[in-house]
């Protein structure tokens, strides 16, 4: 049985095909799987449990019907949908994962992040993942209406935007410094996540080891997957139409 890692789908009303993709992958080549784990942005963004879109109903749906048939599904926040919360986890049938989680996927250790964390020379983004990660900061947020919440939801979407369309193409990566820290304290030699939408395989030399860092990609104009199987590892793509 296969065990499948997926990030940054941005799951949004307005891309409706890429739903369509995701759902289309989880009766296909997802199906019958052992374990499904999605690496964070799974949603363009979240501004709540209690959000009643008919989006979040139908990911929902399908979620939980997945995870009835047998897979163990597991999510992990993103910088889009870190305040998904138990609520929406029990209703899918998922378990949170924090970041980083290492685990043995095939009697092979890994550590898996969303990815934000990495890209340490971006200060400004670093400050407000300090300050959205802030559980006060949250609880405030979550006390507001749906309506407020959307609000701000969009502001922060147009704000970050314009913050990106201004940063050097460099800041928007993970630094080796980060990415060494991260596996050194974790005592991993291979590393899986994805924010950075640059799909890669990345071999590295690590205490004069083999290592590997592994870039999930995000869907767009494909969908992306990473395939775990009896030890062995593919990065998969296929367009999205
Ligand atoms: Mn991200």
């Amino acid at each position: 049985m296969s065990t499948y890692f997926i990030s940054d789908l941005h799951l949004d009303e307005k891309r409706p095909d890429i739903t369509r993709a995701f759902f289309d992958f989880l009766h296909g080549r997802a199906a019958g799987a052992e374990a499904l784990y999605i690496l964070g942005d799974f949603f363009e963004a979240w501004i709540g449990d209690d959000d009643d879109a008919p989006l979040v109903e139908e990911v929902i749906r399908e979620l939980s019907h997945y995870s009835a048939s047998g897979v163990e599904l597991y999510l992990m926040h993103g910088n889009r949908d870190f305040l998904l919360g138990s609520d929406f986890a029990q209703r899918a049938g998922a378990t949170l994962l924090e970041d980083p989680t290492a685990l043995s996927v095939g009697g092979e250790r890994m550590l898996l992040m969303h990815g934000d964390s990495l890209c340490t020379l971006d200060k400004e983004y670093m400050a407000f993942r300090r300050q959205a990660r802030d559980p006060n900061w949250q609880r405030q947020l979550l006390s507001k209406s749906l309506q407020e919440r959307r609000a701000i939801a969009a502001q922060i979407r147009m704000a970050s935007k314009s913050m990106n369309s201004r940063k050097a193409e460099d800041i928007m990566d993970v630094t080796q410094e980060e990415v060494e820290r991260v596996m050194l304290e974790h005592n991993v030699h291979r590393l899986i996540h994805g924010h950075t939408h640059r799909p890669a395989r990345h071999a590295l030399t690590f205490n004069g080891e083999a290592a590997e860092r592994i870039v999930l990609g995000d869907w767009d104009k494909n969908a992306w997957c990473l395939k775990a199987n009896k030890g062995s590892l593919e990065l998969l793509h296929w367009p999205i139409d």
